[in-house]
């Protein structure tokens, strides 16, 4: 079993998450993305519906 360090988490992959992480991979920051459901779960099954 291979063991990964990482020094920064991302609790969540909804659109605060998958922003925080752009900004993240932008500055050259390793880190993981903890999502308990499907990333963006809410954009998916949650949306709002415009007339
Ligand atoms: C019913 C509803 C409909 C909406 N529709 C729209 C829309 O059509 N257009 C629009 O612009 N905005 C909409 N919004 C608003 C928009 O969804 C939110 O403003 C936005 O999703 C907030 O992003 P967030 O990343 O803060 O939270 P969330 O999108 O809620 O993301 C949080 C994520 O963290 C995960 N998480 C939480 N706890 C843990 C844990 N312990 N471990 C792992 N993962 C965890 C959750 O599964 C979730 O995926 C809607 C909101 C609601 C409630």
């Amino acid at each position: 079993m291979s063991v990964e360090k990482v020094d920064t988490l991302v609790v969540g992959g909804g659109q605060a998450g998958v922003a925080m992480s752009e900004h993240l991979t932008k500055c050259g920051v390793p880190h993981l993305v903890l999502e308990r459901g499907r990333i963006a779960e809410r954009w998916r099954s949650q949306a709002w519906s415009f007339p």
